[in-house]
Parts: structure tokens; sequence; C-alpha cells
């Protein structure tokens, strides 16, 4: 039997990081960028306002209070997007709305809740022939620095970023809408099995839905990848050669089902006649039995294929700790385990027979603040139900027998954040 590390050493070393394309920004979440962006002008491009109200010379506002407002005539007004018509002159303002440029001579911004804008305005909006000041002013009140967020010339971001939604917008403002990044994973899913029906289908005896293709798809969504549904092949040669062929373009083909004692040769037959196949005991629980190997196409190059168990949850947990770390390798993403935790064990998880034990749990903070996780049920196999309530896998290792109530186990888990950066 292979360890979990083993075997996923021995799987990630067919894989390599995929080639780079042209990636419209709005898609790009979650990929690594490709290039090095460097700002060809200053963000914000000219000095300009932090707030609605008056561009005024600080000279000018020396000894203002709301007692004794300095009274200064308007001269004009700079909205946003415009840039100013003429420049200040001592003695007077100019009204400027948040994020309009700063009209030259002026050195500070008053805003207009510190004038008396309001009472003079009675309803209109027009700009009013003079206004009060009501405070005094430093240079640089209420004004933004032209380069203050990104300076002309410097390098932003550098080749190997994965890109959140906090990059995106900061190479938005650059100007790009598209940019160099490592192009994400197709996963073609196959799944195996006569007694399988595709949702919508209707229900018939003996039959039960093909779940798998879809919480496999959600977690290749979810880890970045592009899932190809290729539907159900049936437990013949003829059927899963039909259903391979189809799958040979993606960058990683899976199929579930069909690698426990039963089907093997089936699928062994199948995947041998079209590359290499090994089927693997890993030493885990759920999600022993694993094939992994290789699959020609016609042009001679190599598909690495993975073969999930058909148990939905081994399926689910199997693609957890081969699946993503496959992904995040094509994508060029560092490996970083999933998030875990130590939580105090509210039920026991016993391990029999020497395998690592992936117990699904409900993680949770305690009133004191301590975490804690309860087993969320049923733990055979086949039970999803048990796996949708689960936010974590509780661990018990290998070579523990037990880990009772009331003791630590780490936690993996499922829907924390697993990019920390
Ligand atoms: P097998 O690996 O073919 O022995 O399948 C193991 C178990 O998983 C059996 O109970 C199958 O019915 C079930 N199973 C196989 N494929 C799927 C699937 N795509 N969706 C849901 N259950 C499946
Ligand atoms: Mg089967």
């Amino acid at each position: 039997m292979l360890s979990v590390e083993e075997a996923r050493d021995r799987i990630l070393s067919y894989f390599e990081v995929l080639p780079v394309e042209a990636t419209p920004l709005i898609d790009s979440l979650g990929q690594v960028l490709a290039e090095n962006l460097v700002a060809s002008f200053d963000i914000p491009p000219l000095a300009n306002s932090a707030m609605d109200g008056y561009a005024v010379l600080t000279s000018d506002t020396a000894g203002a209070s709301t007692e004794h407002p300095v009274e200064l005539p308007v001269t004009g007004v700079v909205a946003a997007g415009q840039l100013p018509d003429h420049p200040l002159e001592p003695g007077t303002a100019i009204r400027i709305m948040t994020g309009a440029p700063i009209p030259d001579r002026s050195n500070a911004v008053v805003p207009f809740e510190d004038t008396d804008e309001l009472e003079r305005r009675e309803g209109s909006s027009a700009t009013p022939g003079t206004i009060g000041i009501h405070i005094e002013t430093e240079p640089y009140d209420n004004m933004r620095g032209a380069g203050e967020d990104v300076e002309a010339g410097a390098t932003v971001f550098e080749s190997g970023q994965i890109l959140r939604a906090g990059e995106i917008g900061v190479i938005a403002s650059l100007g790009h809408a598209s940019i160099q990044a490592v192009r994400r994973p197709v996963v073609a899913i196959v799944s195996t099995g006569d007694e399988l029906l595709e949702p919508g289908e209707d229900h018939a005896p003996g039959k039960i839905y093909n779940s798998n293709a879809f919480s496999i798809a959600a977690m290749v969504t979810r880890y970045g990848g592009i899932p190809k549904i290729m539907g159900i092949a049936r437990d013949t040669v003829e059927s899963l050669e039909s259903a391979l062929e189809d799958a040979l373009d993606a960058d990683l083909v899976v199929t579930s089902a069909g690698v426990s004692k039963g089907d093997y040769d089936v699928v062994k037959d199948v995947l041998s006649s079209k590359g290499e196949i090994a089927l693997w005991s890993v030493r885990m629980r759920p999600a022993k039995p694993l094939a992994f190997g290789v699959l020609d196409r016609k042009d001679g190059t190599k598909v690495p294929h993975l073969g999930l168990p058909g148990n939905p949850v081994s399926a689910m947990v199997a693609f957890e700790q081969f699946g993503r770390p496959a992904l995040r390798l094509m994508m060029g993403k560092p490996q970083v385990d999933k998030p875990s935790i130590d939580a105090i064990m509210d039920d026991p998880i016993r391990n029999h027979d020497g395998r690592r034990v992936y117990a699904r749990v409900h993680a949770y903070r305690d009133d004191s603040g301590v975490y804690r996780a309860k087993s969320t049920g049923n733990q055979s196999s086949g039970v999803l139900s048990s796996m949708a309530q689960a936010n974590g896998l509780a661990i018990c290792p290998d070579d523990i027998g037990m880990i009772n109530a009331g003791e630590i186990a780490k936690v993996e888990m499922l829907d924390w954040p697993d990019d920390i950066f």
C-alpha cells in the first residue's frame, strides 16, 4: 500500500505547468500571472481632490473659523474627469468634486462640511458666487498626490502572482483588459457503470444517478479548472473506449468507478491498451483503490489519467487529495495544503486497519472560542449526505488506532480559503 504522500508525489511527477495564454482580465480570478506588469503612468495621474469641496490656497484660510469665516469668491468648478480651465488666483476658491484634478496654485481642499455651502445652497445645487470657509488648512489637506497609488515605471506585479480581486482591480486601473496567464486545465470527467442514470432522466428501479461527475466537476471549477463532463461509459470495452476517445484532448482525464476488484479487468484492459495504468491501494479511508496512468493521444503526446473510486465520498476525498494538487501544479501555483485546524473531537475516530482516516466532521468554535469537531454521521463511503454536511475532514493518522472523544485531531477544512499569501 502507498501512503497518501507517496501516491501524491507519484501522481504529480506526471504533470507540468500548462502554457501561457492571453486571458481576459475578467476571467482571470485565481489564475497565475505570467508577465511582469509595469505601470506606464502614475495612478492617480494627477493630484486630485479627496473630498467634494473648495480648492484654496492655505494662506487664504489663515484665521478662518465658524464664527469668523473667510469669504472667498468662487471663480469656477471642476468635476471628476475634467481638467481645470484656469489656475487658482490668490484670494479666490474653485469648487471641486472628489477625484477632480487640483487647479494649479491651489494647495489644499476645504470639504463642503467646513464651509457655509449648505446654507448658501438652499435647495439649489448651483455654484455659489462666494463661499465662507470655516477652517484653517495645511498644505495637501484633502488632496491625493499624483502617483500615490502606483508610480510610473514601477513593476506592479511580477510573473507568478496569483490573481485575486485586489490584483485584478489594480490591473484594470493600469488599463489592461487582458493579461498573460497560465492557462486553466481542462479536466474530462468520464463516469463508468451500468447502474448509472444522468440527472434529468427518469428514475428507474435498481439505477442510481451519476453524482460523481457533478461533485468532481464542482471541485474542478473550484480549484480553477474547466470541467468537461463526458457522460457515462457502460462496463464494456467498447463503451469505455469510445468515452475515453473524446476525452483525450483534455489536460487530465478523470474516471470514476471501476477501480475496485470486481470491475478492474474492463478498466485495466481498456486503459492499458490506450496507455499505461497502475492500480494502487492507498493507505487511506475512504478511497483506498486508486488508478493512475497516462493515455496516448493520436499525436503521440500523453494525458494523465486519474481513476477515482466509484463510491461518492471516496471519489471526492481522493479528488481533494490528488486532483487538487495536480490542478495547482498545472496552473503554476505552489503546493499549499488545505488550511487545517486542531480541534477537540466530540466523537471518536476509529482506525482499525492502519489507514489514514478522513472523517467527515463539522468544525465549530464552542462558547469559549475553542475549535471542536463533530462527526456528521454515517461515515460509509457511499453516504454522500454526511460529506455535504461536513466543513472539514478530521484525520486519524495511519499509525494511530483511535482518536477518542475529547482528544485533539487535525481537521483539514474543506470550505476555508486555501490560498493564503
Ligand atoms: P465501483 O467502483 O464500480 O465498484 O462502484 C462503487 C460504488 O460507487 C457502487 O455502489 C457504485 O454504484 C457507485 N458509483 C459508481 N459510479 C458512481 C457515480 N458516477 N455516481 C454515484 N455513485 C457511483
Ligand atoms: Mg461499477
